[in-house]
């Protein structure tokens, strides 16, 4: 942490912030410049703040230099963190795929949505069984019955599922079924949520609040770190901007922005911001190519009659298309594409 010291700050200012600072257990070291003095602390950040420096005689500012978050931080974490989700990696050298439906609505809708997901590429399902809906008259998700019938298409076809919990009461329930427990962009700052889900023992994919920023996404996802789970993926989902011609907008720069202040994973949901199906191979090739560790997509047998995100799934012609982009583009960009786990499963 510095202090940058007013222009008109008096010897006695600084000897009074160094006395405080020292006598909170930090060390002081003043620098006079030609026109300021800056002050570096040297010592516990989180004690400094405490202090009240910002408004003590003589401070023009104060700059905090160490990221707020440490457990997500890159800061004293070299490498980067691979996620395994039963066996199926995402970060380091792989590019990972996940796909399925918006939400599951039948047996029939959510296993040929999985055949869909692995004929895209996918080695994770996803499917919401509990969906945070923005109307209370829209489809709320089939709840547990949902989680029995993605646990059966997981045996059908080997895949890994991911499913969103919206409620800290339900995440025992979600976590025995889950491979991987989400957190939408409506609860991404619903601390109590984040708290629980940490405490699962599953890995945990945060998706980035739709207004919030790059610095407050990585303290949400420090909550679930602090519960000693550092199994975290980020998902960029887009923004709320003042564009309307898509759901969200895209913002591709968190991608890299993120990873290097992180050392997570983040994934890009080309579905969720696009909003249309022909926006999501698009956003999918600029997520591979700008080095995403992964992209999760919807896909669905009929959206038409889809009860959820219709207008954005992809149908059976994109799914080679998909494959094909995520194939070359995870070659070119250094990575492999994440195989689709065989049909039996990895023991959790
Ligand atoms: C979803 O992935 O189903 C979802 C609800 O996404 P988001 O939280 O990003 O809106
Ligand atoms: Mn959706």
């Amino acid at each position: 942490m510095v202090i940058v010291m007013a222009p008109d700050a008096t010897a006695d200012n600084i000897d009074a912030l160094v006395e405080l600072v020292t006598s909170a257990g930090g060390e002081a070291y003043v620098t006079r410049g030609v026109s300021r003095t800056i002050i570096g602390l040297v010592g516990d950040v989180e004690r400094f703040q405490d202090l009240g420096l910002r408004a003590k005689p003589g401070v023009g500012d104060v700059l905090r230099i160490s990221a707020p978050y440490k457990l997500v931080s890159r800061e004293n974490h070299d490498s980067r963190t691979v996620v395994g989700v039963r066996g199926v990696p995402i970060g380091g050298e792989n590019m990972t795929v996940i796909a399925g439906p918006c939400a599951v609505e039948t047996p029939e809708q959510t296993l040929a949505a999985a055949h869909m997901a692995k004929a895209a590429g996918a080695a994770l399902l996803r499917g919401g069984a509990y969906k945070p809906r923005t109307s209370p008259y829209a489809f709320q998700g089939l709840g547990e019955q949902g989680l029995r019938i993605l646990s059966d298409v997981r045996e059908e076809t080997g895949m890994p599922i991911v499913t969103e919990v919206v409620d800290a009461a339900d995440v025992d329930l979600v976590a025995s079924y889950a491979d991987m427990l989400q957190i939408g962009t409506r609860n991404m700052q619903n601390f109590a949520l984040l708290q629980a889900a940490g405490d699962a023992g599953k890995p945990v994919l945060l998706k980035r609040g739709m207004s919030a920023t790059i610095e407050e996404w990585l303290m949400a996802a420090e909550y679930i770190a602090q519960r000693g789970n550092l199994d975290i993926v980020l998902c960029e989902r887009g923004i709320r901007t003042f564009e309307k011609a898509t759901r969200n907008t895209l913002d591709i720069s968190a991608v890299p922005v993120a990873q290097n202040l992180t050392h997570l994973p983040v994934i890009v949901d080309p579905s969720h911001s696009g909003g249309k199906r022909d926006l999501v191979l698009p956003l999918s090739r600029a997520a591979i190519a700008i080095g995403a560790d992964g992209i999760i997509v919807d896909v669905h047998p009929s959206p038409e009659t889809a009860l959820c995100d219709g207008p954005q799934a992809l149908v059976e012609e994109d799914l080679s298309v998909l494959r094909d982009v995520a194939g070359t583009l995870a070659t070119l960009s250094g990575r492999t594409l994440t195989p689709a786990p065989a049909r039996e499963l990895a023991d959790v």
